[in-house]
């Protein structure tokens, strides 16, 4: 079983997550305005993601591999809404 994984709540009640493209082509996750890229991705296929502004800010979040959100760490510190 998953017991040592991060649970947010009732797995039907995760919201989905959105993705944008990257100007480099890569993807991107979005949330309220904040973007993140791809830190890792572990063996049962969650992804962990954090801000985009590295070093200035500690939020990140775990979305399983359906896209759906398990853990959101929304602790963000640096300035919102990104211009693409
Ligand atoms: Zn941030």
């Amino acid at each position: 079983m998953l017991t040592c994984e991060p649970q947010l709540s009732d797995y039907m009640t995760r919201p989905k997550v959105e993705y944008v493209q990257s100007k480099r082509g890569g993807r991107q996750l979005v949330r309220d305005g904040y973007r993140y890229h791809m830190k890792r991705r572990n063996k049962y296929g969650y992804v962990t993601w954090r801000c985009i502004h590295r070093g200035v800010c500690n939020a990140y979040c775990v979305v399983d591999s359906d896209s759906r959100l398990m853990k959101d760490i929304f602790l963000h510190t640096c300035p919102a809404k990104e211009d693409s």
